[in-house]
């Protein structure tokens, strides 16, 4: 008897007739002969509606408190997927976090799993229970709850998974699983069937939002194979599995397996900054202090003893950004600080570039057709990004997915 760890997303779980679909297909799962472990998501945007509601009583809640609010929306799911499982006859029960053993750190927020005491959930298995657990929520060592960070649901299934020893983890949401690119842009994007745990975690990373990158970490960690697809259709997914798995089944792995794009970028320059010893230690450790998160970064090449810095921000960290910089400026004795909020970043991302040369003369190539500037580079091993203008990310994306041979059907 095999055992499967099912995670529904809020959107899943938005309204009585959802629920009641949502415990169909758990209920199938069951009668298929599996036990099951089911992680839900807060219903719909509550989570959100929550956070808005402490908000309007004060601008700085104590975090200890915004966990004890954010903990509810997950356990108006529970109760009430756990509510329809029971109107149609099957044995079920709910757990909160705390109640099914998660056990995490003393960050409030964002806390961090420390462990799981499965005993419970075993038993409640072992007497044939579906067992229903509220995502994103823990217990810490103080006795609070504790929250484990936006998407955090998407963790607990994967913990749970590897804790439990689940033969995989099924993550259900709106969309039938991961695409070659976003189909809103191009609309030849096809669902992927395979992808390895750091494409996804580079996909994620460079503007991708299907699942939270932290469970893929885990996943990847633990060998827990996920497979995401839509709680509304019965079409199969994408399967999230280890590199070595792909290529034995694929043999020869894609060049490029997904264009990402990521409209949520600024980019800084600061003219003339002295070329000595220190400089980009001091700005970059200034950033971090304050809580900024810095992606890209060039340097260009010292002229009359001066160089430029360039790097990019989050749309949300640029007023932050701003104030350090100007302050910094004057300080080094720059001569200016300038700030373009028309960029973005779009990335190719694929393991077959591991053991292939000219994807980036191909990518730079693909671009320069269109006459698009590229601002700047970055690569890893699987990943080539750049900036570009905001306003030709649209015809980036769509002349990259065709470039790369992902708009032609297999
Ligand atoms: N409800 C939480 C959130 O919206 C956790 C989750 O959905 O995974 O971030
Ligand atoms: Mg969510």
């Amino acid at each position: 008897m095999a055992l499967v760890v099912m995670k529904f997303g809020g959107s899943s779980l938005a309204d009585p007739d959802k629920i009641k679909l949502v415990a169909n297909r758990v209920i199938q799962k069951k009668k298929a002969g599996n036990k099951v472990i089911v992680v839900v998501s807060a219903p719909g945007d509550t989570t959100d509606d929550l956070l808005t509601m402490a908000e309007n009583i004060t601008s700085n809640p104590p975090e200890r408190e915004l966990d004890v609010l954010l903990a509810t929306g997950e356990m108006m799911s529970i109760a009430l997927l756990a509510m329809a499982i029971d109107s149609m006859g099957q044995k079920v029960i709910s757990l909160t976090g705390p109640q099914a053993g998660i056990v995490a750190d003393v960050n409030y927020t964002c806390a961090r799993v420390k462990k799981v005491n499965p005993n419970k959930i075993k038993q409640l298995l072992a007497k044939d229970n579906i067992v229903i657990v509220a995502g994103f929520q823990a217990l810490n060592a103080k006795g609070d709850i504790t929250t484990l960070g936006r998407g955090g649901s998407d963790l607990t299934s994967v913990i749970l998974a590897a804790s439990l020893q689940a033969n995989f983890c099924e993550i259900y949401s709106d969309v039938e699983g991961i695409f070659t690119t976003d189909p809103r842009i191009v609309k030849e994007a096809r669902k992927i069937e395979y992808i390895s745990y750091d494409e996804m975690l580079e996909l994620s990373g460079s503007g991708a939002q299907v699942l939270q990158s932290r469970s893929v970490e885990i996943a990847k960690k633990f060998g827990v194979e996920i497979h995401a697809g839509s709680t509304f259709s019965s079409n199969q997914g994408t399967i999230i599995t280890s590199e070595e798995n792909i290529r034995r089944k694929n043999m020869e792995a894609l060049l490029v397996s997904g264009i990402a794009f990521d409209k949520n970028q600024v980019k800084f320059t600061i003219i003339d900054l002295p070329d000595t010893p220190g400089v980009a230690a001091k700005i970059f450790s200034k950033l971090a202090k304050v809580g900024v998160n810095v992606d890209m970064i060039i340097q260009s090449a010292a002229v009359n003893k001066k160089n430029d810095i360039s790097f990019t921000v989050s749309k949300q960290a640029v007023k932050k950004t701003q104030i350090e910089l100007d302050k910094l400026a004057s300080e080094l004795k720059a001569s200016e600080v300038i700030c373009d909020e028309q960029v973005a970043k779009v990335s190719v991302v694929g393991i077959g570039m591991k053991s292939n040369v000219g994807v980036a003369g191909k990518m730079f190539d693909i671009l320069h057709k269109k006459g698009i500037n590229i601002e700047m580079i970055s690569t890893s091993e699987i990943k080539i990004s750049c900036i570009v203008d905001e306003r030709d990310l649209r015809m980036a994306v769509q002349e990259l997915h065709k470039g790369f041979g992902l708009s032609t059907t297999k």
